[in-house]
């Protein structure tokens, strides 16, 4: 066998294997065995580079680097789809379409993939681009990215057509969202929120072997071209499938709003055992003659409807109210509630917020209540069903003490939440300070969680965050689960910290409504915390973004005498307590009062040390255009819709040489 042929052959071979398990999900080689091939194949491929084919299986491990993704005009527009919601809602459409059409309409109904959208564009039966909705016009070239995607063909099988362009959603399951972010939180690393952002989020990796090693997945739903050889949605369906192409089974054909109906019952119900996130269900014209004929509005195509699932609800009963205190004091009431399936998974609490919302919906114990939950929110209770109240109830009495140290409870005018004021004494506010304390975005402390924490406060070790740098390896080791290493990490994390700069010393103390922004804010403006120990609240309130509220805070914060000596430890054991030399230096106010947005990718500078430079010379980085907006810093591949705002509004366009060159 010719060394061509070999090549060839393998390459045959592990794109029907690629096919099998990522396409069909039905493997019928061993990984190791796949791997062998694989390897063999790179090493035919290193030798003969003169069989080079971009489009090799061996290349979907990725390996190349996109630094700025090239604007392409999509062929064929990406249209938007109309929503819908109700039953009422489709009956109006099918009506609105018979105005149009003669003769019976025929509906394909398929499920709505909640991901990134994408077109991939073949020719002569190789994938040659990959390119995201952008503004539906034009998009973004990222086909080395998608490449990695294991399920997106290559190279076709069957015959094809010569040229066309195939729409689907990358998504990513959820199995694998649940692994990255378990991957993640090991690392330290804050979680991703949800799929869909995450999977169109990886689309713009730089890296494209960052790329494949995320469990991407693509699902396709639409063929634009000339010639296709077919004449019907469901058709195309069954075409692409033949292609290669992943396409779901649930596709279904309907002959009437009804059928349609019935197909939404059951996805509404079914969609929660499915392997990804899906908002709804899409429904087309069947026929592609009838699809031209009723064509497009400015935004959507006449023939295509999208309808979106109601969040999910149930009733079950309340059985209790408790109360939990946070950190700062704050009480939350929690709803204890009989043990109910939604949405997939048993929901047994709910979140009541505050006083006033228990007040409002007249919640009680023993009341039938009905919970709903929408996407990543945790459950909450929207309504009452009064008609199964017990005969004898009687409306909620809110807490007047505390539940954990029984001191009275207060709350301010204008606040929503009650408070606990016993900020020395009360557990739940001990703890949950010092969790706050060495927490991730403040001083994030390595080999201390929050669990150790609370260990060290009931053990009586530690009563406050300073007391942490008292700790030596001989008090944390008897310490239950406490081995000789971790003992030693936890106190070297502690030594560590004494290195964290001041903001986020500053946002660690815990003031109240001191956020890691306003924790900014105020080292830059104060540069120690003598100087925001000495401001009064009308200094405080001329800091900009600085109201009212957050003032009072900080000086109440600053005349209790607990947090003074705890303070002074923290000083006393070396932590920064104002601004590093190297950081003042870097300070100007040249950009005082000027709101700027960055957009693009930059030569010289990443984003992030541009947006620094920004603020580090007074300037506010702001995210979106406006007639607020001073300047535009462009970098290449800059949306064209921002461009054009610009351009509409007058806003000089700064290029990165330009704006250094305005900070230096
Ligand atoms: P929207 O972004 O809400 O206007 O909805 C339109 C988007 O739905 C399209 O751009 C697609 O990315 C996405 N979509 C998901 N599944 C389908 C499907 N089966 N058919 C058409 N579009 C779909
Ligand atoms: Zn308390």
């Amino acid at each position: 066998m010719s060394i061509e042929t070999q090549i060839q052959s393998l390459r045959n071979e592990l794109r029907e294997h690629n096919y099998n398990y990522y396409v069909l999900d039905n493997p019928t080689i061993e990984d190791f065995e796949f791997d062998m091939k694989l390897k063999q194949l790179q090493e035919l491929e290193a030798k003969h580079p003169e069989f080079y084919d971009p489009n090799s299986p061996s290349l979907r491990v990725g390996g190349e680097i996109t630094k700025n993704f090239e604007t392409v005009v999509h062929e064929h527009r990406m249209y938007s789809l109309d929503n819908s919601y109700s039953k009422d809602d489709l009956l109006d459409w099918e009506k609105r379409i018979e105005k149009i059409i003669d003769g019976t309409v025929e509906f394909v109904c398929e499920l709505k993939y909640d991901g990134a959208s994408i077109s991939l564009t073949y020719e002569n039966g190789s994938l040659v681009r990959a390119v995201t909705r952008g503004d539906g016009t034009q998009g973004d070239d990222v086909t080395a990215n998608v490449k990695t995607i294991k399920s997106v063909p290559l190279q076709l099988k069957g015959d094809y057509p010569d040229k066309f362009d195939i729409r689907g959603e990358i998504v990513l399951p959820f199995e694998g969202f649940f692994k990255m972010n378990e991957e993640r939180l090991e690392a330290g690393e804050e979680p991703y929120r949800n799929p869909r952002n995450t999977a169109s989020g990886s689309l713009k990796l730089q890296d494209s072997s960052e790329v494949a090693k995320r469990p991407l997945d693509c699902l396709l739903y639409s063929i634009k071209g000339r010639n296709l050889g077919f004449s019907t949605q469901f058709e195309s369906l069954e075409k692409a499938r033949k292609m290669g192409f992943k396409v779901p089974e649930a596709a279904k054909l309907a002959r009437s709003v009804y059928e349609v109906l019935e197909f939404i019952a059951y996805w509404d119900v079914h969609r929660h055992n499915l392997p990804y996130e899906t908002d709804g269900v899409v429904i087309k014209v069947n026929s592609l003659q009838q699809q031209e004929e009723l064509g497009y509005t400015a935004k959507a195509p006449r023939w295509a409807m999208a309808y979106k699932f109601k969040a999910e609800q149930v009733s079950t009963r309340l059985n209790e109210i408790t109360y939990q205190v946070g950190r700062t004091g704050a009480i939350t009431p929690v709803a204890n509630l009989e043990p109910v399936e939604l949405a997939g998974t048993t929901v047994k609490r709910a979140s009541l917020h505050n006083a006033d919302q228990i007040e409002k919906l007249d919640i009680r114990e023993g009341d039938e209540v009905y919970v709903e939950k929408g996407g990543e929110i945790i459950p909450k209770i929207i309504a009452v069903d009064l008609s199964k109240r017990p005969l004898h109830s009687k409306p909620t009495q809110y807490i007047s003490h505390c539940p954990e140290c029984h001191t009275e409870l207060e709350r301010q005018e204008g606040d929503a939440k009650h408070y606990c004021p016993n900020y020395n004494g009360c557990k739940p506010q001990i703890i949950g300070r010092i969790q706050h304390f060495i927490s991730r975005k403040a001083m994030d402390i390595e080999g201390l969680g929050g669990e150790t924490v609370a260990l060290l406060v009931n053990e009586g070790l530690i009563t406050n965050y300073s007391d942490l740098y008292d700790l030596k390896k001989e008090d944390v080791l008897p310490l239950e689960r406490m081995a000789e290493k971790s003992a030693e990490n936890l106190i070297n994390g502690i030594e560590a910290s004494k290195q964290v700069p001041f903001e986020r010393v500053l946002f660690a103390l815990g003031i109240r409504y001191v956020g890691e922004t306003v924790a900014k804010k105020l080292a830059k403006h104060y540069k120690s915390i003598d100087a925001i120990a000495k401001a009064s609240v009308e200094d405080l309130v001329a800091v900009d973004e600085i109201g009212e509220r957050i003032a009072q805070s900080v000086v109440e914060f600053f005349s209790t005498e607990e947090n003074i000596n705890y303070l002074n430890k923290l000083r006393d054991n070396g932590l920064q307590l104002e601004l590093s030399a190297e950081k003042l230096a870097n300070q100007t106010d040249k950009l005082k009062g000027l709101s700027i947005v960055v957009s693009g990718v930059f030569e010289t500078v990443s984003r992030t040390e541009l947006k620094k430079l920004i603020e580090d010379n007074g300037g506010k980085v702001s995210s979106a255009i406006s007639s607020k907006t001073n300047y535009l810093v462009a970098g290449d591949n800059m949306g064209p819709s921002k461009r054009a705002k610009a351009e509409t509004l007058n806003i000089p366009i700064l290029t990165e040489f330009d704006f250094l060159s305005m900070v230096k």
